[in-house]
């Protein structure tokens, strides 16, 4: 029968792909991660992470990155910078194929592709998408020093990131479609005592206004149905995310409503040898550390699925781990 040549492919590298990577290359498997862009997912353009256990005084999220991709470069994790252009796991041996048309095939695969920032599509958002429109504070904001801007969302990045922009804009408009915010409750309380943010509360965003130059307002809907005109130079998108499920249409995986890959608590998803982790999995908390959490358990649960056949490797009695 035919072999494939690795053990396990980790589809995307996040924080859930890149602890999966540090404990299969830990454990001896013949695993590539392959990563499109850079490692690290959305945790890269996170201003500041602050709730990552260990990490006293917080840290940066791209130091975050760095630590972990760092930690399982430490195991000799072998990463392939590539996108992919399908996937086909239905069989015993599944297979990743390259945009370069390289096919890469592997026993399991666990899927940690992760999720996207969700858009409001009003009009003007695309058009003025990079030149007033945003969705990473952490990129943009310093484009809008002393400048009025506006954040759309009442979720944990919507209101961490106006607290961020207040850094660099001389006025943040938080507009939330609700008359209360979903963000955890000592978020709520620092945007509440910053002078620099307002709320607009019970109102949408319709439609986003500007000229070449870039944008100048934004047309809001409030509940009961009137409209008005804010002007701001910016508007921060942040209302959630989408998953980056494109790649797993043509397989019969079970998702959810939303397009996100159900699993058990094992990680371990409909098809035989396929699991997934971290921010494309169906559930309810979005945190970094559950995501590297998942990625730990769909490793392990990989291992068990492959009977713990590592290939025979030479021994190295100088390695410390
Ligand atoms: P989220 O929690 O899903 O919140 C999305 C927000 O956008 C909600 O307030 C929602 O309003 C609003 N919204 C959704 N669609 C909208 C639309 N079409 N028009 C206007 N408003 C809309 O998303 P998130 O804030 O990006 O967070 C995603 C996950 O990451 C969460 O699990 C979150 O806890 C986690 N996260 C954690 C941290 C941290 O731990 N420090 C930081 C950032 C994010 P409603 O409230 O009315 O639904």
């Amino acid at each position: 029968m035919q072999q494939a040549q690795y053990q396990l492919i980790i589809v995307g590298g996040g924080p859930a792909g890149l602890t999966a990577g540090l404990y299969a290359a830990r454990g001896r498997l013949k695993v590539l991660l392959v990563e499109k862009g850079a490692t690290g997912g959305q945790v890269l353009v996170t201003d500041w992470v602050d709730n990552y256990p260990g990490f006293i005084e917080g840290l940066s999220g791209f130091d975050l990155v760095d630590k972990m991709t760092a930690h399982a470069d430490r195991f000799g994790l072998e990463k392939k910078y590539a996108t992919i252009a399908s996937l086909d796991l239905a069989g015993e041996i599944k297979s990743v194929t390259l945009e370069n048309g390289e096919v890469l095939t592997a026993s399991t695969v666990i899927l940690c592709t992760g999720a996207r920032p969700r858009k409001l599509d009003i009009p003007g958002e695309y058009e003025f998408t990079g030149r007033g429109v945003s969705y990473c504070a952490t990129c943009d904001g310093p484009f809008y020093r002393n400048q009025e801007i506006a954040v759309v969302g009442g979720g944990n990045t919507a209101i961490q990131d106006a607290l961020h922009l207040t850094k660099f804009a001389s006025k943040v408009t938080v507009i939330h479609r609700r008359g209360e915010l979903r963000a955890t409750k000592i978020l709520q309380e620092k945007a509440f005592c910053n002078q620099k943010i307002d709320f607009i509360w019970n109102t949408k965003v319709v439609e986003v206004r500007g000229d070449k130059t870039g944008v100048d307002s934004l047309l809001l809907k409030h509940h009961r149905g009137d409209e008005s005109v804010i002007k701001v130079t910016g508007l921060f998108v942040l209302i959630g995310i989408a998953p980056n499920n494109e790649l797993l249409h043509a397989n019969s995986l079970q998702t959810d409503e939303g397009g996100f890959v159900v699993t058990d608590e094992e990680m371990t998803t409909s098809i035989p040898g396929v699991f997934a982790a971290g921010d494309i999995r169906s559930k309810r908390s979005r945190q970094i550390i559950n995501a590297a959490g998942e990625g730990a358990v769909a490793e392990l649960s990989a291992e068990h699925y492959l009977g713990n056949k590592a290939p025979d490797t030479p021994l190295n009695c100088s390695e410390k781990d």
